[in-house]
């Protein structure tokens, strides 16, 4: 086998993504896509394989391309740079339905995983690892930092900067900001899910509810 294409995590979200990835490789037979995953009980899911790391290294394949589906951001970094460290490409998974509407405006960096029906309008960019979940949108003039996390229905409006590791919960909403004031949600703050979020989060802070108020920091 030639190719091989691995989604790491076979839990909840990873299962989501593998029928992404496989519409993605439409010539590709069912055995080239594999779970990785480090603590599954299952050798098999959903008709695919189920590997640890090291036996996805060791597979004789010679094209071994993989995208990490794992929600929490910090082992997204630990486990991309391991896997840039093997020399494995990260690969971009994107949802047939997922809209850009300005390709020449919307910068996305490698690692990151757009499910179905997320939005990125105009002038944007994107850092590492991003995860949007399905329903997400970002609006115009916004800047997301690297291995930041949306879950399902986020509205991001304009003039918006999210910070490295922040998680921005479902159906979070975030005011827009202003071109001289973007509204700025800081590193690693958590956004509680369905939480009205009308200023500045702080860095590592929690804020939950409408409006949206710190929680502890
Ligand atoms: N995992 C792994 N290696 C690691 C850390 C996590 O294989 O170093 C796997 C873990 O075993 C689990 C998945 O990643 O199956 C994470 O799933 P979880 O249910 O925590 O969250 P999800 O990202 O699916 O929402």
């Amino acid at each position: 086998m030639k190719q091989i294409i691995g989604v790491y995590g076979a839990s909840g979200f990873g299962r989501q993504i593998m029928p992404l990835v496989k519409t993605q490789y439409p010539h590709l037979g069912i055995s080239c896509f594999v779970f990785i995953d480090d603590n599954s009980e299952s050798i098999e899911l959903n008709g695919h394989k189920v590997l640890t790391y090291d036996e996805f290294l060791q597979h004789p394949s010679s094209n071994k391309e993989a995208t990490i589906a794992i929600a929490n951001s910090q082992i997204r970094e630990l486990l991309s740079n391991r896997l840039v460290a093997d020399n494995i490409k990260n690969i971009t998974v994107s949802s047939k339905t997922v809209i850009v509407l300005d390709d020449d405006t919307v910068e996305i960096s490698e690692g990151s995983i757009l499910c179905s029906h997320v939005c990125l309008k105009v002038n944007i960019k994107i850092g590492r690892f991003f995860h949007a979940n399905t329903y997400s949108y970002i609006s115009h003039d916004c800047i997301i930092g690297d291995y930041v996390t949306f879950g399902p229905r986020v509205s991001c409006n304009g003039n918006i900067h999210i910070h490295d590791h922040a998680y921005i919960g479902t159906g979070a909403v975030i005011k827009q900001g202003t071109p001289d004031k973007p509204l700025i949600i800081g590193k690693g703050a958590i956004v509680g899910m369905g939480a009205v979020v009308t200023k500045d989060v702080p860095a590592g802070a929690i804020v939950v509810g409408n409006p949206a108020r710190l929680l502890s920091k």
